[in-house]
């Protein structure tokens, strides 16, 4: 005969109408309410997305944002529970995002089809609780430690390689920040791909790292349980801030290294105030952004953004094109000159300071993304300023805008 339960439990009515959150309240710090109240960036929706994901689904967090570029490939669905085979060429973003929803339809999701470092404006980053990143390259890490510092957001970190993986927590301004933890190697590593930049889309599908479902459950694990903490950060739990929690899968060993923050770290820069400004990147003039900035600031004021774009591109054959994107969009087809074959030039700028010739273009015609902060300096003194009438165009699918600094 089998027994269903032990004899010292008595099921009561109560039991069976429990809410669907009743055992995670059992937890003493918990509080549901704030996982309700989160609004939780998902960068990379691969191995380790899915389940950090399926981990947000399950808890209830309120506000999931997934942000991924990728289409999902038959080789996805061994790491990925989200995907099914008949999801196959659909957007990894999208697909995870209903999945979420399916498994908890108290949740919101919403999914970003874009490139993390160049389509996601710092507003974005501004107004989610933190960021969870399933990534697997330095480059993307780098952008996402940069915005989050900028608008002191902590981040979370997760990678994996075979059986292996860690996981590590950044909390601006303070403690060491992802830029602090990279060595020589990672330096070489990212200004070779920088320095080939314009790479060809088959050369940058070259360095797949080979993963497993099984080291991004303990990876992606361990970076839910960290932000659960940092929801509940008045309750003095211990958390992996400044620091990495390396798992061995061969072994099971595991163990937790600190980090030293770099005092001359390029990544920390805070911005102390940011003027809500009722722009749009589709709808801003240069010459209008220039002249809003110069009446705060003064004539002598300049407009900053935080990334280099193109400007015009020049052969020496004489043929001009319009490029006008941020410099690390850019391909190696988008340099060809189509009339000699040859590699042209391009000139790029990262400021404007009201003599430019191409003012008459919006800020998101020359690649500033939805809800960007730029900067308008006058010698060493500068201050923020969002687009953000864009607020809408991504949170409006959301209930509310999200928690802001
Ligand atoms: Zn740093
Ligand atoms: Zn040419």
């Amino acid at each position: 005969m089998l027994t269903i339960m032990s004899d010292n439990i008595e099921l009561t009515e109560n039991d069976f109408t429990e809410d669907r959150y009743a055992r995670l309240r059992l937890i003493t710090w918990w509080e549901q309410e704030r996982i309700r109240d989160a609004t939780i960036m998902v960068v990379g929706a691969g191995a380790i997305g899915n389940e950090l994901i399926k981990d947000l689904a399950l808890l209830g967090v309120g506000r999931i944002l997934v942000v991924d570029m990728d289409s999902i490939e038959n080789s996805n669905l061994t790491r990925s529970v989200l995907f099914r085979a008949k999801d196959v060429g659909r957007f990894k973003a999208e697909v995870a995002a209903e999945r979420a929803i399916e498994m908890n339809p108290d949740i919101k999701a919403k999914a970003l089809t874009l490139n993390i470092i160049d389509d996601i404006g710092l507003g974005v980053f501004r107004r989610v609780s933190l960021v969870l990143g399933g990534l697997d390259n330095r480059e993307a890490r780098l952008a996402i430690n940069q915005s989050c510092y900028k608008v002191n957001k902590p981040w979370i970190d997760g990678a994996i390689e075979v059986l292996n993986g860690f996981a590590r927590v950044f909390t601006p301004p303070d403690g060491a920040c992802y830029e602090c933890t990279m060595t020589e190697i990672d330096w070489k590593l990212i200004n070779k791909r920088k320095s080939c930049a314009l790479l060809t889309n088959e050369q940058m599908a070259e360095g797949k790292i080979p993963t497993t479902p099984t080291s991004s459950a303990v990876i992606a694990g361990v970076q839910v349980q960290e932000m659960l903490k940092l929801l509940h950060s008045d309750r003095n739990l211990p958390t992996l801030a400044g620091k990495c929690y390396v798992f061995n899968g061969l072994t099971h060993d595991s163990y937790v290294v600190e980090y030293q923050r770099k005092p001359d770290c390029m990544s920390h820069d805070t911005y102390e105030s940011i003027s809500e400004m009722p722009w749009s990147v589709h709808s801003l003039t240069l010459a209008e952004l220039v002249r809003d900035v110069k009446t705060d600031l003064g004539e002598n004021a300049v407009v900053d953004f935080d990334r280099d774009f193109a400007s015009d591109a020049v052969c020496s054959c004489g043929e001009r094109k319009e490029l006008f994107a941020p410099i690390h969009s850019l391909r190696a087809e988008n340099i060809l000159c189509h009339k000699c074959g040859a590699t042209m030039n391009f000139e790029r700028f990262h400021s404007l300071d009201g003599t430019e010739a191409f003012l008459d273009k919006t800020a998101g015609e020359i690649g500033v993304p939805p809800l960007h902060i730029v900067s308008g300096r006058v010698g060493t003194t500068s201050k923020h300023y969002e687009f953000s009438a864009d607020e809408a165009e991504i949170f409006s699918d959301f209930n509310q805008g999200g928690q802001r600094q």
